[in-house]
């Protein structure tokens, strides 16, 4: 997973307000900000997870954001008010402490990043990566208009490109 060679320390991609709120716009607005309009999607299954922190301990820098994405998301789905649950990107089901469900995470096609931004498919809408891809993909666009136009790389975290 490794791009580029420069090991300056990233910073922490995504601000933790209180509330866990408005964290997304924020994180929407500085990848746009950083790629170009390039993006990286990987998805990251629950079975995937150990890799992911493997990387990152090992300090890898997409690991490394990668899982402070998933950190956060996780964060905001655990700490959602029960009234307001965090949901499914695709079907907008309540993601809940039983729910099983995947992640696609947007990184800023770059060396280095320094954002990132975790979103949740239910295993209701999809379990395979490429469904996983799609799902996230269409609710990327929900939130990310114009994502539309924009080139997404889609990797896996156990290696290789899809
Ligand atoms: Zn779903």
């Amino acid at each position: 997973m490794t791009r580029g060679s420069e090991s300056r320390k990233p910073r922490p991609a995504l601000d933790r307000s209180a509330d866990g709120s408005s964290t997304l716009s924020e994180a929407v607005r500085t990848i746009r900000a950083e790629s170009a309009g390039l993006l990286d999607l990987m998805v990251v299954r629950p079975a995937d997870l150990a890799f992911v922190v493997a990387e990152a301990t090992a300090r890898d820098p997409d690991a490394v954001m990668v899982l402070a994405a998933l950190d956060n998301a996780v964060q905001r789905i655990s700490a959602a008010p029960r009234r307001s649950p965090m949901r499914c990107v695709a079907c907008l089901r309540p993601l809940l402490a039983r729910t099983h469900y995947s992640f696609c995470v947007v990184l800023p096609s770059r060396a280095n990043p320094t954002s990132s931004l975790a979103i949740a498919v239910c295993s209701k809408c999809a379990v395979t990566p490429e469904e996983i891809t799609a799902k996230g993909v269409l609710g990327l666009r929900q939130i990310w208009p114009d994502i539309s136009s924009r080139p997404i790389t889609v990797t896996h975290p156990t290696g290789g490109q899809a």
